[in-house]
């Protein structure tokens, strides 16, 4: 199934699909990285645990009529997705004050952001991601004025669809993380993963964090709430 690796990151290879063209394979690794990769471990299993949970959220969000990068699950640790050209933003949504939004701009953790707020960054790992503004994103990347306006529109609708799947598993979506990729045809369309690596998600009732916090913070075991948020998942399914 797998072809020529085009491109190793963080937490994902992506691969050439084999006798597919213009379908990429994705294949999930074990490594967790924090704080622009200077925490690192492998956790055995993780790797299993993000592509079965971002394949069921992209099957959700299918449902709902939100177009996804994604087109199967191909085994434990591998999808099959479009090929996408990744625009250099990281469009993060925020329900509630958590994270970086914090010690930048002193919100104090929980404050309520109603309607949810919109944050841009500039995915540049040499730079550490830093925020931006519109401006910055055209100047960045090829993203037009009215792609932006879209992007941000999908990103809120991303939310809503989100924090009801989730409010039906019994957790808040505090905050999360979407990139978006350019199709051959020009459009763009929701690429990467949706994950407890790329969301904060916090029971409804104990508050108990069951994402990456627990690795960024060294506070519990990243295996055993990823377990958690996918079992939740599949009572949903
Ligand atoms: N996030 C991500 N990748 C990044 C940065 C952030 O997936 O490179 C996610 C993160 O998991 C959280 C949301 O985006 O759900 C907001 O992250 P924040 O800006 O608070 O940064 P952090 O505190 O994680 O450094």
């Amino acid at each position: 199934m797998k072809a020529d690796l085009l491109y190793e990151g963080k937490a994902k290879r992506v691969y050439r699909a084999e006798g597919k063209p213009g379908q990429l394979v994705l294949s999930y690794k074990n490594d967790a990285t924090a704080f622009n990769g200077e925490k690192k471990a492998q956790f055995d299993g993780k790797g299993r645990l993000n592509n079965e949970i971002s394949s069921k959220i992209f099957t959700s969000l299918h449902s709902k009529g939100v177009e996804t990068h994604f087109i199967e699950r191909l085994n434990e640790t591998e999808q099959l997705v479009h090929q996408t050209e990744i625009i250099p933003l990281e469009v993060v949504v925020r329900n509630i004050a958590a994270g970086s939004i914090t010690k930048r701009l002193g919100f104090r953790e929980k404050t309520l952001f109603e309607p949810p707020l919109v944050e841009l960054f500039y995915k540049n790992d040499d730079l550490g991601d830093p925020l931006i503004n519109d401006d910055h994103a055209k100047l960045l990347s090829d993203i037009t004025d009215l792609e932006l306006k879209q992007v941000k529109e999908k990103a809120l609708l991303v939310n809503e669809r989100l924090t009801t799947l989730f409010a039906s598993m019994g957790i808040k979506l505090v905050d999360f993380k979407l990139e978006f990729g350019r199709k051959a045809d020009g459009n763009i369309v929701l690429s990467d993963e949706i994950s407890p690596d790329t969301c904060r998600l916090w029971d409804l009732e104990t508050e108990q964090k069951l994402d990456k916090d627990v690795f960024r913070q060294g506070t519990g075991n990243l295996i055993e709430v990823y377990e958690e948020i996918l079992k939740r998942l599949e009572g949903q399914s």
